[in-house]
This record gives C-alpha cells, sequence and structure tokens, in this order.
C-alpha cells in the first residue's frame, strides 16, 4: 500500500472528512476503536430495510432471510480467521468473549459435572497463565476464576523493551498450568508475540491456549488453526464494524464439550421444569436475542479488509508505526514505550512526555485535531511495570496517511514548549 491508495480508501471513510477544532480530523484512536466504510453502515442498513426479524425460530419468510444473513455473516467471518462455521460464537465485544470463556471454564469447576467438561475445571493446585502486557480484559477473568476455583494466576513477565520473557515463559509454563491467556497484540507496546511458539510450549503440557486477538485481527492475518490456539476473540469495533458485536473461537470438540455461561432463550434441546438440554455450539453459547444487524456489517467490515489485504494492511500500519517510533526518539524529552525504532511492532506507539501529564498531551494534540487515545489504556499492570501511571498513545489504521503520522509528530515536538 501507499499513500495514493490510502486516499482512495479514505474516500470509503465519510468520517475521516469531520473537521475538528477548525483542524481536519487526523485519527490515531482505531486501537480503541475504528471507524467504518460506507459499505459496512449499508450494510446495516440493508439488513434493517429489508431483512429485520428473529433469527433460528419464525417460520415466515424475513425470520428465515435474516437467519441467512446471521449465519451467512458467521461464514465469512469464521472463515476470515480461518475457522470453521460452528466454531464461532458471537458475544457482544472481546471482553464479553473471554468473560464467556473463563465463566464457562469456572461452570465446569463448580457442582456435579461429568464427561468432557471435566476437562475444563480448575481446582487448588492449578495455575492460569497470564503474561504483565495484558489488558483488563485477559486478566480480571482469570483473576475471577482463580478465586472462585481455588486456582493460582501466575504471569509471565515483561523485559524493559515491553517485549515477552520467553525464558521465564518456558519456566513457568509447567504440569500445573491448565490455562494460558495471553495477547497477540499488546494494546499498549505494539508488541506481537510469538503465538505459535507460546501455543507449542502449553500444548505440551496439556494446557488450553486463549489469544485475545483484538489488536491483531483487525490488523494484521490471522489464522488460529496455523497458530494452534484453542480459543481466540476478537472485537468488531476495532476492526471497521460497529460496536455490540465480536467473536469467540472455540476448536470445535472444545465448544461442544464446554458447560454454558449465558443460558435462556435459544441455546436449548428441551426444557422441563427441572433441567434443560443444550444445542451443540456455536448456539449453546448464543443464549438470547442476537447481534443480527452488527453481524452483517462485521462480514462486510472482514470482506472489507480480505479484498484489501491483509498482509498488506499490516505491512503499511508496520512503516507507519516505524516512523511514528522513529519521529517520538527524535523529540526531546519523548520516552516511548515498547520496543525501539527499527524492530518490529504493530502501527501504534505510546509513550510519555517530560513533564507533561498524559491528559494535557491529548488536550494539545485534540486542538490541533488530532485524536489519540490517554490514559493507562486498560493495562494498570503493565503501565506500572514500565515506572508510569499513563501515557499518550497513537494507534493507525489502513486509512491513515504518512502526512498524518507527520502533522501528529509536528504536533508533539511542541508539546512541552506550550507546558513547559
Ligand atoms: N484486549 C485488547 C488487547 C484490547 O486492546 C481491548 C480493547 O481495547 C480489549 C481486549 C477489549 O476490547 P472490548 O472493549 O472491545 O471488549
Amino acid at each position: 500500500m501507499g499513500d495514493d491508495e490510502v486516499l482512495r480508501i479514505r474516500n470509503d471513510f465519510p468520517i475521516l472528512e469531520t473537521e475538528v477544532n477548525g483542524q481536519p480530523l487526523v485519527y490515531l484512536d482505531s486501537g480503541a476503536t475504528s471507524q467504518n466504510p460506507l459499505s459496512v453502515m449499508e450494510a446495516e442498513q440493508e439488513y434493517y430495510e429489508q431483512r429485520n426479524s428473529a433469527v433460528h425460530r419464525g417460520a415466515h419468510t424475513l425470520a428465515v432471510a435474516a437467519t441467512d444473513v446471521f449465519e451467512d455473516a458467521r461464514s465469512t467471518v469464521a472463515a476470515f480467521i480461518g475457522a470453521d462455521d460452528n466454531e464461532l460464537v458471537w458475544t457482544q465485544n472481546a471482553t464479553a468473549g473471554l468473560n464467556l470463556i473463563a465463566y464457562s471454564f469456572g461452570n465446569a469447576s463448580v457442582g456435579k459435572i461429568s464427561g468432557a467438561a471435566q476437562k475444563f475445571a480448575l481446582a487448588v493446585g492449578d495455575e492460569v497463565l497470564v503474561t504483565e502486557m495484558e489488558h483488563h480484559a485477559n486478566l480480571i477473568p482469570w483473576q475471577e476464576l482463580c478465586r472462585r476455583t481455588g486456582a493460582t494466576l501466575r504471569f509471565i513477565p515483561i523485559h524493559d523493551d515491553g517485549t515477552l520473557d520467553m525464558d521465564a515463559a518456558a519456566a513457568l509454563i509447567g504440569a500445573k498450568t491448565k490455562v494460558l491467556a495471553f495477547t497477540h497484540v499488546s494494546n499498549v507496546t505494539g508488541v506481537i508475540n510469538p503465538v505459535a511458539q507460546l501455543s507449542a510450549m502449553a500444548h505440551e503440557v496439556d494446557a488450553l491456549v486463549v489469544l485475545d486477538a483484538c489488536q491483531s485481527a483487525p490488523h494484521l492475518p490471522l489464522d488460529v488453526k496455523a497458530l494452534d490456539v484453542d480459543f481466540a476473540v476478537f472485537s468488531g469495533h476495532k476492526m471497521l464494524a460497529p460496536t455490540g458485536i465480536g467473536g469467540v473461537y472455540g476448536r470445535a470438540e472444545l465448544l461442544d464439550a464446554m458447560p454454558p455461561f449465558l443460558t435462556g432463550g435459544s441455546m436449548i434441546t428441551t426444557v422441563t421444569m427441572e433441567e434443560a438440554g443444550y444445542l451443540p455450539a456455536p448456539q449453546r453459547f448464543e443464549a438470547g436475542t442476537q447481534p443480527i444487524s452488527q453481524a452483517a456489517a462485521l462480514a462486510a467490515a472482514t470482506n472489507y479488509l480480505r479484498e484489501t489485504g491483509m498482509e498488506r494492511i499490516h505491512e503499511w500500519e508496520a512503516a507507519l508505526g516505524q516512523r511514528m517510533v522513529r519521529g517520538l526518539e527524535a523529540i526531546e524529552g519523548i520516552r516511548v514505550l515498547g520496543p525501539a525504532s527499527g524492530i518490529p511492532r504493530a502501527g501504534l506507539a505510546s509513550f510519555e512526555v517530560e513533564g507533561v501529564h498524559a491528559h494535557d498531551v491529548g488536550q494539545y494534540l485534540d486542538a490541533a485535531g488530532i485524536a489519540v487515545r490517554v490514559g493507562h489504556h486498560c493495562a494498570q499492570p503493565l503501565h506500572r511495570r514500565l515506572g508510569l501511571n499513563a501515557s499518550t498513545r497513537a494507534s493507525t489504521y489502513l486509512y491513515n496517511t504518512t502526512a498524518e503520522v507527520d502533522a501528529f509528530l509536528a504536533a508533539v515536538a511542541g508539546v512541552r514548549g506550550y507546558f513547559g
């Protein structure tokens, strides 16, 4: 990709024409939420104009049409991440997906559980392993699971440059490890973890691997089978789709053996006053009315990404990320979190401006029309490890230009002078 193509891509994203504080918007907050192209908004509108109905229930024509949209969307999105249709469960977002997995493990750990579900049962003496770079969404559900089951939560530390300490990983992954849950790409440092290697290490000891693909599914080619993870989660709103939809990939035989998390309508076979039988996955995990129009929109988003090319998107963003880090390193009083320039990272950079609080940095940049994220980015332990409470994060996507990165760098260069 190059700037010419990006300029064409930008025509598909009307919001990028917005002016903010009298300046053209420079949107560098896609790591938090991305913008939607017209084709995605049209898919959602078309659904409401022509097919809106309840899925999997009615015998009437519209209900069948809605069900087709919903299940076709599942096939499209499943294929996008290398999964089979029955291996993708819709959720509200990645957070809901991680909670689904952790609560299902929790449900397998209490009461009378027999058969295949026992594989997910945790007890005192078992260990759940995460990393020090996790988003709170991939930390707190595991803390809660351990609190309820008596299992122990441990974490793989990071090096000072934000990369995972693989020697420590090798030492920590052992016979007691039942789950290894980690992020593919750090939402703070842009570090890309060696997923296949970590999966292999976990499988060696028969542990289950849960991948937080929130920052990878939108930005690089993701093949859950090639990476050999057992579960993966993602959020639609970070990959050109609306809010309210995300997904859990789970290996078919695992999903079929897991107890449900949420229970109620649409996930049962027969119900008596005493008990209920559950449908196989994915319906077993989709209690209640589902995000149908959002699924249609997410399918359109993955089509847009696929047609643009995930490898090309990744290369473009990585180049923008390197330009950003090089530029930030050249400004006095700036500390970039994570790997130095020249070392691979995703297309985002978090940084500290000496003597200026991240919120002030964010407001200063906003006055120049530049949208960034400030705070701890839902990764307090990682910030604490790196010796700070908050940082400013600029994150790119396929619609960002070189000129925008340069405008951002020029603005950051003025921050200390303004507040000094
Ligand atoms: N994991 C990572 C790495 C993230 O960056 C995010 C969102 O910022 C999440 C999980 C949670 O995503 P959501 O808030 O869409 O559930």
